[in-house]
């Protein structure tokens, strides 16, 4: 069985007072859930106290992004081994990344091979936009993703796939429950493909987009679904903590 997976990206939100605060809040409650595994992404500047406040937690630390390159002259930039010294995960291609900064396939490729090169564990971001679901596109949009950001790699170990439709990130329109499965299934027959059935039946997928206490039980009962990638509502404690709460009795329930 997959161990369900919850992460919350708190993008360009919180100060590192702020951040402090919303780890102190959640940080007692959320320990005291064993059987899902959850993880917070704060932005760059919160990591190393934030980092310092979960020592010794089962919460795990992710980043928001990374640059490829190792090291050198790349102004304001972060390097995966600049990560690696503090966070296990890190999402890539997330799609507010593809869509304000010009992230292409090609560049999400280069900083998954970084990033697992590192020893990080990339949380990977694919997921279709309004007009292209409207246009029945959408498994074609997400396997495309999937296989540009997947190119060349030969071991996706540690890999965990988030598909997170555009249309439903930060709108308070999210997918149903079912369409999310339908998707999530398909994204996993593609990684067989390639990865053959025993790596894609061990990895896990999440869906985002809009995903709040009163929404998150019609995500997690679906079979397909790992878990879930919150944004909004992980700026809440009580929220990301019902979530979790929820994931938990709904994925162990007999
Ligand atoms: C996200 O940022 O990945 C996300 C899913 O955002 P939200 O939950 O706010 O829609």
């Amino acid at each position: 069985m997959r161990m369900p997976f919850i992460a919350g990206n708190w993008k360009m939100n919180t100060t590192v007072r702020e951040a402090l605060e919303l780890v102190r809040a959640m940080k007692g409650e959320l320990e005291k859930v064993t059987s899902v595994e959850t993880a917070i992404c704060p932005p760059f500047v919160s990591l190393a106290p934030v980092k310092e406040l979960l020592a010794g937690s089962t919460i795990k630390l992710g980043a928001q992004n990374l640059f490829f390159a190792k090291k050198g002259a790349y102004t304001g930039e972060i390097s995966p081994v600049m990560v690696a010294d503090l966070c296990e995960y890190v999402i890539i291609g997330h799609s507010e990344r593809r869509q304000y900064f010009d992230e292409t396939g090609d560049v999400v490729n280069k900083k998954i091979v970084a990033a697992l090169e590192a020893g990080l564990k990339p949380i990977l971001c694919i997921g279709e936009r309004l007009e292209e679901n409207e246009a029945g596109k959408t498994e074609e949009v997400v396997s495309e993703q999937l296989s540009a950001a997947l190119a060349g790699v030969e071991d996706i170990d540690g890999l965990t796939v988030a598909y997170e439709p555009v249309w439903a990130i930060g709108t308070g329109k999210p997918a149903t429950g079912e369409q999310a499965n339908g998707t999530i299934a398909f994204i996993r027959q593609n990684v067989a493909k390639t990865y053959g059935e025993k790596i894609a039946q061990e990895m896990r997928i999440l869906y985002g987009g809009s995903v709040n206490s009163a929404n998150a039980a019609e995500f997690m009962q679906q079979p397909e679904i790992d878990g879930a990638l919150v944004g909004g509502a992980s700026l809440k404690a009580n929220e990301f903590l019902s979530i979790v709460n929820q994931t938990s009795v709904i994925k162990y329930r007999k």
